[in-house]
């Protein structure tokens, strides 16, 4: 019989040659523990003030002035220190920490997605059917239908006006502000609608938000009820049905982010994906103080419906950024990206036992087990993805082992489960190197995702490993 913690020679060697995945809770002490619970404190004050990419530009442009940083302005040389942001249409944004080595020798850039799935108005959203009055939706992003119905909804967005002017609308976020809602059928009259596939269940062009039901005032006519509606909207914002079409008005689940758990170990709440990726981005380049090489974090829009459009990571924004950055110190962006390193900072499926058969057990993230490296997305054959190199996933994972960042590898999903993409593959195109590290997260693009405190944290301190890099 062997003595009590004397290892077997299997055991042992186990020991040295195997790799054991572990709790963060198993590794981390109480005070770091504390740590990333006070840090998740920020994470949901910061998400619960900005759910759409607008508010999250505006938000972290307040911030950023606050810790020094400046419009970039392109007829100022830059110099080494200096803390540089720049606003793309509202609703994408490039900030950076000028480095100290030169800017050939690449930078090393954090990028992330701000939009998240919902529903958009359309442009010509309001509409009266049996004195009730709604506004009709298009939903953006990869969206369950069926998730959608019987959820309180807040509307956010503005509306642009012929005279150059900008009314900015957010109800139902304040408890005495109305929310709105899709309603669903009760279940004593389902039998039909039961029996349809979950994609037919809730039709797309079925879903339109309640917004009222109280006619104009004792008058005779039609469509009083949205009659109504306008005229409140007009006293509140002064504005007319025809201004819709140059609004974004986008329908978001009206609660905010809540504790998870009696351990109050998560954080439940609407967009994680990815402004759970976007705020420890965020935070990690506004805490770099002179970085030796230049650090740069990207929060970019539309990534939830293919990185189109000029906000969107495909555009020249993040290209003509980095030229203008290059140009300042007399070199070309193209020989700035080729010695660029990028940390595509996007989320991955957490394994949940409940759906256990959709995922490679041995090659999926799992809850509070920290930040989750993902060598490839895409789908099947590794369609549509960049696929980091070896070399450059060996760098990764000696810059997080260095810098005590607890992480763990990820596919998203078995192999002909499905799939999907990031924006590394737009940022690889660029002649980076580029890898996806981010959050795992339960019931992803639901209008209640969850993610582990531990595993946000991780996320916070693998960005600064990496921006803070020397
Ligand atoms: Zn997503």
């Amino acid at each position: 019989m062997s003595k009590q913690n004397e290892k077997s020679p299997s055991e042992a060697l186990k020991k040295r040659l195997f790799h054991t995945p572990k709790d963060a809770y198993a590794t981390l002490d109480e005070a770091q523990i504390q740590s990333a619970f006070d840090y998740c404190e920020g994470y949901k004050d910061f998400i619960n003030s900005a759910k759409t990419e607008r508010e999250f530009v505006k938000a972290a442009i307040k911030t950023a002035e606050e810790k020094g940083f400046k419009p970039l302005d392109r007829d100022k040389k830059l110099k080494p220190g200096d803390r540089i942001y720049l606003n793309n249409r509202n609703k994408s944004l490039l900030l950076a920490v000028i480095g100290t080595r030169p800017i050939t020798d690449g930078v090393s850039i954090a990028a992330a997605h701000i939009d998240s799935p919902r529903l958009d108005l359309k442009p010509n959203p309001l509409y009266e059917d049996n004195n009730l009055a709604y506004f009709d939706t298009r939903y953006y992003g990869g969206i369950k239908k069926y998730q959608w119905p019987a959820v309180p909804l807040a509307l956010h967005g503005v509306v642009a006006l012929k005279d150059g002017s900008t009314v900015e609308i957010c109800i139902g976020e304040n408890e005495s502000d109305p929310v709105f809602c899709v309603t669903d059928l009760l279940p004593h009259l389902s039998s039909e609608q039961m029996k349809k596939n979950a994609s037919e269940f809730i039709r797309g062009e079925d879903l339109n938000i309640l917004v009222g039901s109280r006619p104009f005032k004792d008058d005779k006519g039609s469509e009083l009820v949205k009659l109504n509606i306008m005229k409140i909207l007009h006293e509140r914002y002064g504005i007319l049905e025809r201004d819709f079409v140059s609004a974004e008005l986008l329908a978001v689940p009206a609660y905010p982010a809540r504790d998870v758990g009696l351990d109050c170990s998560m954080i439940g709440g609407y967009g994680h994906d990815d402004r759970v990726c976007a705020y420890p981005a965020l935070t990690a380049l506004l805490e770099t103080q002179n970085p030796a090489y230049t650090a740069v974090t990207v929060l970019a829009d539309k990534e939830e419906v293919g990185s189109e459009g000029n906000t969107g990571m495909q555009s020249a924004f993040f290209e003509n950024f980095i030229a203008d950055i290059a140009t300042s110190f007399g070199n070309y962006a193209r020989h700035v990206f080729q010695n660029s390193v990028c940390l595509s900072a996007d989320v991955n499926v957490a394994f949940d036992p409940i759906y256990a058969d959709v995922v490679d057990i041995r090659n999926c993230a799992k809850l509070n087990h920290g930040v989750v490296l993902t060598k490839y997305t895409g789908s099947r054959g590794k369609s549509d993805t960049s696929d980091a190199s070896a070399e450059f996933m060996a760098i990764i994972r000696r810059l997080m082992d260095d810098n005590g960042v607890l992480w763990q590898i990820g596919e998203l999903g078995k192999v002909d489960a499905g799939g999907g993409g990031t924006v590394a593959k737009y940022i690889a195109d660029l002649d980076v190197d580029t890898v996806d590290l981010g959050v795992p997260v339960l019931s992803m693009h639901s209008p209640f995702e969850v993610v582990s405190k531990l595993d946000v944290y991780m996320a916070h301190r693998a960005f600064s490993a990496l921006l803070g890099r020397e």
